[in-house]
């Protein structure tokens, strides 16, 4: 995996540093204490729900070149990287988190994901959770609470547990801290002279989520970020949306900063959009409070997808974005048809706007250099 620092962003020594060691110190703990592990795809299954359960989620999203070779066997070439690779790591078993797994749960997001979901719960213990995509839908809001139901009994029967009420309000509460914590962090990224990168942000996180050593650690970086002036960041200020960047897929994030842009925000599921919406700890019933906040997601998946433009005119005002850069990993059909709306909001806002299509392949990074450049001394020119 590359690692990029603009200007002088040192090094932080900071604990995401070795995040896969750490989480997999942690998944052998936890194993050998027995709680299980459960293994997520997707930003719409709710961690709180696995932790209530006395369980480790822990996200499986492929982000490795070297795992699509594998997963061609059995998946056209055509389908987007991030489903290969996923698939990649479960074909060729090189996943020690995928192998610990007691259970995982996935869901129907997209077409590719569903079909692949197929395939490996051929060999492994999964559930499906069936996501209903009409977004302002009030018959589809109850469809996905009788999912949440339905994803409570089945983490309760097969884990052998009961989850209550009072665990899921804890799992809420860690959860909403963690959110918050992660949220802050991003917000740092509003100042005229933010303290870290976009690359750097991008990897001030855990594939497990509710880490109580993770949990400081973000506290310690808000307090490192307050005093880390001397380590500014500066660049042309760039939005980037789209697909998820996951652990190992992070080229693009790298060529843009190393253009001369700072991204300064990303409205992704590896960025700040599952951060966007805590959930009510207060609620009368926590798994109508769960479904309500993951019902909010705005994934391309959505139809209408309205939130997702709307979080995009407000993100891009908060971060005073110069341009927004809208990343579709080749394969990808509901985000790059969806681009269609993105390109109109940029132009409507007086944004700059380019689009990249590409795979976990670095064979045209030299290409996408030039475009990028070529954006970003527009903006430049400009902002003169
Ligand atoms: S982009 Fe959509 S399908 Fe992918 S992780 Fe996010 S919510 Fe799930
Ligand atoms: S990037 Fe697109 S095609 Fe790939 S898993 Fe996510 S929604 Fe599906």
């Amino acid at each position: 995996m590359t690692q990029c620092c603009t200007q002088n962003d040192k090094p932080s020594g900071s604990r995401f540093d070795r995040m896969i060691q750490n989480c997999l110190d942690y998944a052998f703990a936890a194993k050998a204490q027995g709680r299980p592990l459960v293994g997520i795809l997707c930003e719409y299954t709710p961690r709180e729900m696995i932790l209530a359960a006395g369980g480790v989620p822990v996200c499986l999203c492929g982000g490795s070149l070297e795992k699509i070779a594998p997963a061609e066997q059995h998946l056209p070439a055509g389908v987007c990287p991030l489903i290969k690779s996923t698939y990649g790591y479960h074909l060729t078993d090189s996943n020690p988190f995928l192998a610990m797994a007691d259970l995982i749960v996935a869901e129907t997001t997209c077409d590719g994901k569903k079909k692949m979901y197929e395939l490996m719960a051929q060999r492994r213990p999964m559930h499906i959770l069936e996501l209903p995509q009409k977004a302002n839908d009030a018959n589809a809001r109850t469809h996905w609470l009788a999912e949440m139901r339905k994803l409570k009994a089945e983490l309760e029967d097969r884990l052998s547990c009961r989850i209550t009420d009072e665990a899921l309000r804890i799992a809420i509460k860690r959860m909403n801290r963690e959110r918050t914590l992660r949220r802050q962090l991003a917000e740092q990224m509003k100042q005229a002279a933010p303290p870290w990168s976009g690359r750097r942000l991008l990897d001030y996180k855990s594939i497990i989520s509710g880490i109580d050593e993770d949990l400081q650690e973000y506290e310690r970086l808000l307090a490192m970020a307050a005093e880390r002036r001397d380590a500014t960041q500066a660049g042309v200020r760039m939005l980037l949306t789209g697909v998820p960047t996951v652990h190992g897929a992070e080229r693009v994030v790298d060529l843009i900063e190393q253009a001369g842009g700072l991204v300064v925000c990303m409205e992704n599921c590896t960025g700040i959009k599952p951060l966007l919406e805590d959930i009510s700890e207060q609620a009368a019933d926590p798994v109508e409070a769960i479904a309500e906040k993951y019902f909010h997601l705005s994934c391309s998946v959505m139809t209408p997808n309205t939130r997702r433009l709307e979080w995009l005119a407000r993100l891009a005002e908060e971060y005073r974005a110069d341009g927004v850069i809208e990343l579709v990993w080749q394969g990808c059909l509901t985000y790059d048809v969806e681009s269609y709306h993105v390109r109109h909001l940029a132009e409507r806002h007086g944004l700059g706007y380019l689009k990249i299509v590409t795979d976990y392949s670095p064979s045209d990074s030299a290409r996408l250099s030039v475009r990028i450049e070529a954006l970003i001394e527009t903006l430049r020119e400009r902002k003169r």
